[in-house]
């Protein structure tokens, strides 16, 4: 507790609407919220003090009149200071984890709701971090959360990724800069034994997809000693660790040729460009083709980009999952595995899992499933926000 009681702004949660919040929900929704002339008045991403209309505090947390999550708790605590301590507290608990799950420096430092910090993401690239604020709350709070970094971890170079989709909801403009040092070209990003290369200028999300880290490890024991293709492969990741743990041949499909120049440098580095072969071609059109062509591989590895962006496109998608379930289960030799992974937070594991299923059906084949995954543990899950577990993962044995 802070010795005095900061004087934030006051908002109210209507009568009977506080029961989700006091019971540890992370959000306060804006119908839930008393939104009088004083509340609509408020600078979105004001910290502000969120009480019951009885006058009992609530905790204290950032505040959006025109989103539709208004509240995101920072602390229950409402004599707490919202500055540059708090969040070294809240940084250094999340580094404190990460370190103990990961030997070297690459990771996602900070979850958002999950690390207790609300709409913020860091992916950590050794010296170098890549930052992102998806609200108005965390676009307001960035000088002491930068400050805090700087202090607990002295980065070479911060990159602001603030390009995120959520940003346009919070009305946010988009905003991709170096912020501090500098940044030539491609940086290195140690997974295990491997380096690869990621742009954190300009390539997706944050320049790396940390969250697929295990199931990289989970893939390419299978694909030992036999071919795999990866689809959607960006930098290579599952490709270069397939090739590395033994794999005879890996083909990897992107349609983003600035990707695959980097898969392929990165190929060379780790000393398995002999054996992969990157192809620029929209995915579909490409597994039809080899499909065409006879092709089968060993382990087939299919990572797409979010199908399901808003609820509304939710049954497109989920057709769209089925049909790449399809498309994929045709190319897996007898007795080999497909994996088939959805980032879209909007599709629950359930019904992803369906898709997947009718997909493998309606390719003729017939098989088991070995593991349903998520992502790696430095993207926790908020015990109350289910559908913050994101990525789900499925790897099927077919026979
Ligand atoms: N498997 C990757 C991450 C994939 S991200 C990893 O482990 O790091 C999704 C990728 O899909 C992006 O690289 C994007 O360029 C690619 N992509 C998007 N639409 C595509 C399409 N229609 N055909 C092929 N690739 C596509």
């Amino acid at each position: 507790m802070s010795a005095a009681s900061p004087d934030y702004p006051r908002v109210f949660v209507l009568p009977g609407r506080d029961k989700r919040a006091a019971h540890g929900h992370p959000w306060v929704y804006a119908n839930e919220v008393r939104m009088d002339a004083e509340a609509k008045a408020l600078t979105p991403g004001s910290v502000v003090l969120l009480l019951r209309t009885d006058g009992k505090p609530l905790g204290v947390g950032t505040f959006n009149p025109h989103a539709l999550i208004a509240f995101r708790f920072l602390s229950r605590d409402p004599a707490i200071r919202i500055d540059g301590a708090f969040f070294a507290g809240r940084l250094g608990r999340a580094l404190a984890l990460r370190e103990q799950l990961f030997d070297a420096p690459f990771y996602r430092l900070a979850h958002a709701e999950a690390d207790g910090l609300p709409g913020l993401i860091v992916d950590r690239f050794g010296p170098v971090l890549a930052v992102q604020a998806g609200t108005a709350g965390m676009d307001g709070c960035l000088p002491p959360v930068l400050a805090a970094l700087d202090t607990l971890l002295a980065p070479d170079a911060v990159v602001l990724r603030n390009d995120g989709r959520g940003r346009a909801l919070e009305g946010l403009e988009s905003d991709v800069r170096v912020i501090k040092g500098r940044l030539d070209g491609p940086i290195e990003v140690k997974e295990g034994s491997l380096t690869f290369l990621a742009d954190l200028g300009e390539g997706q999300k944050t320049g790396w997809f940390f969250d697929q880290r295990d199931n990289r490890a989970r893939v390419a024991r299978l694909a030992k000693g036999g071919r795999l293709l990866d689809v959607y492969c960006y930098a290579g990741g599952f490709a270069i660790s397939a090739a590395a743990a033994g794999a005879t041949e890996v083909v990897a499909v992107d349609s983003s040729e600035k990707a695959l120049e980097l898969a392929a440098l990165s190929a060379r580095v780790n000393g398995v460009a002999g054996r992969c072969t990157w192809r620029r071609a929209d995915a579909f059109d490409e597994m039809a083709r080899l499909d065409a062509a006879g092709e089968r591989f060993e382990v087939v590895a299919v990572d797409p980009p979010a199908f399901v962006k808003s609820r509304k496109d939710l049954a497109s998608g989920l057709k769209g999952y089925g049909k790449l379930a399809r498309l994929a289960a045709r190319l897996v030799a007898p007795g080999g595995f497909l994996f088939m992974a959805s980032c879209s937070h909007n599709v629950e594991p359930a019904p992803f899992a369906e898709a997947v299923a009718d997909g493998v059906h309606r390719a003729g084949r017939e098989g088991r499933v070995l593991a349903t995954t998520g992502a790696a543990a430095d993207h926790p899950v908020h015990p109350q926000l289910p559908e913050s577990a994101y990525l789900k993962a499925i790897i099927l044995q077919l026979d």
